[in-house]
């Protein structure tokens, strides 16, 4: 059974992320044609990752689409293309995509790119995956946590008891929420 995409988040912790951008690498194995990483390597065009990291002051920030409700790309879209499935995730239609880019301008986050076939592309969240029950290709391939995918009150109780133990000891850094929200929502600092 489908589970409300409500229910869900992916918790973005950059104090986790190293910058070995395994995600990246999943994504663009993900949305290749075999989702196999040395088939995919000699696709031509190479399959482009839809997540990206950001270096930012010197932190790693693992950046991605928030399937924002409602989202301005979609929107913008003049033809369609840009359209929120029934499962609630925001998606490009390659048929329907001219290519204007007036996606890449609407949205706040920088997310959808252009690719060298003249349409848009964009995290579709890996909604096969999810329909499987399985996390996002991001998310699985990450080896340190800093991107989770769960149930919100879960992820966030675990965030909690983790900040109950960084006040006894005194350390610790922000996550940030990603969900279907018109921004991030900042958790900590
Ligand atoms: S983050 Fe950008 S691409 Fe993703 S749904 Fe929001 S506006 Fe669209
Ligand atoms: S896989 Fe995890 S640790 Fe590596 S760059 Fe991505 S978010 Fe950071």
């Amino acid at each position: 059974m489908i589970q409300p995409l409500e229910e869900f988040i992916i918790y973005v912790d950059p104090s986790r992320c190293l910058g070995c951008r395994s995600c990246e690498v999943a994504c663009a194995v993900e949305h290749s044609s075999s989702k196999q990483l040395f088939s995919a390597i000699s696709e031509d065009p190479r399959p482009k990752p839809r997540t990206s990291v950001v270096v930012a002051d010197g932190v790693y920030v693992p950046m991605r689409c928030m399937h924002c409700d409602p989202a301005p790309c979609v929107k913008a879209c003049p033809t369609g293309s840009m359209r929120r499935t029934d499962e609630g995730f925001v998606v490009s239609d390659p048929a329907r995509c001219i290519g204007c880019r007036t996606c890449l301008l609407a949205c706040p986050f920088g997310h959808p790119s252009y690719s060298s076939r003249g349409k848009v592309i964009k995290c579709d969240h890996c909604i096969d995956r999810f329909k499987s029950g399985m996390p996002p290709a991001c998310v699985e391939a990450c080896p340190t946590g800093a991107l989770r995918f769960g149930r919100a009150e879960e992820l966030l109780g675990e965030e909690r008891r983790r900040r109950a133990l960084e006040m006894i000891t005194g350390l610790g850094e922000g996550g940030v929420v990603y969900r279907r929200a018109a921004s991030p929502v900042l958790v900590g600092r």
